[in-house]
């Protein structure tokens, strides 16, 4: 098929890479010209342009940008584009995104790969970092069937395994395993820093190891990308945040009272209930 890219970083320029590894012909389009040329060198994209009517001739388009650019740029692009073409978006938040499109473009599909690095740009795009993951389809009501046939047979060629729900499920169901817990881990990180005694503090930070680099992790990442899931998942999040905060509350009540039973039974419950979301 003819896929074009618009928005060639880390997700645009990685689904560039395995894409043209499956036949497909890919055009890419970006903001700069020297993140053209170095999709074109790196083998992400067949043609690249900074101009949108180079997508004219794709049949599929996935929409790559960050995702505050994602509404702006289709209402951009379906000027360039005949109706027939299918138009998908890598945002990690469905539900404001579904609402804008769908009025606009017939033809579009929502779409959520759950893969990543903690890179970002051309220079970050790497093969196969879609293979063994979700890849969230979130079609509506009015999604055209065919749509729907074209995404699940381009997402089965990445290796990703497909899974099928309406945005607002998709909006809830990440803010409990990935918005959440970058604000939980930011918390963590923003509560140690604030330990008045700088000699405790420093020693803290000397003794810091594994368990605090896998709490960490998510809330040492990209500003912009927290502040982009809090603001665009707004709701979802806000729900989320505010039943962690009665979690914290319990804890402290047990401790308070040292109730160790409770906290004993609790801790064998969130003991046996995480690998029903993680298996290592
Ligand atoms: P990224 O590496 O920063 O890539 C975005 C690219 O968009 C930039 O490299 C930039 O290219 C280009 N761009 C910016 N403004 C543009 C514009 N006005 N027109 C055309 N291109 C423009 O970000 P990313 O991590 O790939 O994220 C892209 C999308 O994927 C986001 O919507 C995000 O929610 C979603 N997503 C991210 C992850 C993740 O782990 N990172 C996972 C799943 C989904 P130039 O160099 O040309 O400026």
């Amino acid at each position: 098929m003819k896929i074009g890219i618009l928005g060639l970083g880390l997700i645009g320029g990685s689904l560039g890479l395995d894409l043209r590894s499956h036949g497909h012909y890919v055009f890419g389009v970006s903001r700069r010209e020297s993140t053209c040329t170095k999709a074109i060198a790196l083998g992400s994209v067949d043609e690249a342009s900074v101009e949108m009517n180079l997508l004219t001739a794709a049949e599929v388009v996935f929409i790559c940008t960050p995702i505050g650019l994602i509404i702006p740029t289709v209402e951009q692009l379906i000027a360039h584009l005949p109706a027939h073409v299918i138009v998908t978006d890598v945002g990690s938040v469905k539900t404001p995104i579904v609402k804008a499109i769908s009025p606009l473009w017939e033809n579009f599909i929502g779409g959520h790969p759950m893969a990543g690095t903690a890179e970002s740009g051309i220079e970050a795009a790497q093969r196969d970092i879609f293979v063994g993951r979700p890849y969230v389809l979130t079609a509506t009501a009015t999604t055209p069937a065919t749509a729907i046939t074209v995404m699940e047979k381009i997402v089965t060629q990445l290796g990703s395994t497909i899974y099928h729900c309406s945005p607002q499920e998709h909006d809830r169901a990440v803010s409990w395993i990935s918005h959440l817990p970058v604000m939980v881990s930011a918390a963590l990180i923003s509560a140690c820093m604030s330990e008045s005694d700088r000699h405790v503090l420093q020693l803290a930070q000397q003794l810091a190891s594994s368990g605090f680099r896998d709490t960490s992790r998510v809330g040492g990442g990209n500003p912009e990308l927290g502040t982009m899931m809090a603001r665009y998942n707004q709701q979802e999040l806000l729900r989320s945040l505010q039943q962690y905060r009665r979690n914290l509350d319990e804890l402290i009540n047990m401790i308070e009272q040292e109730n160790w039973t409770a906290l004993q039974e609790k801790l064998r419950f969130t003991q046996s209930s995480r690998p029903k979301f993680i298996d290592d």
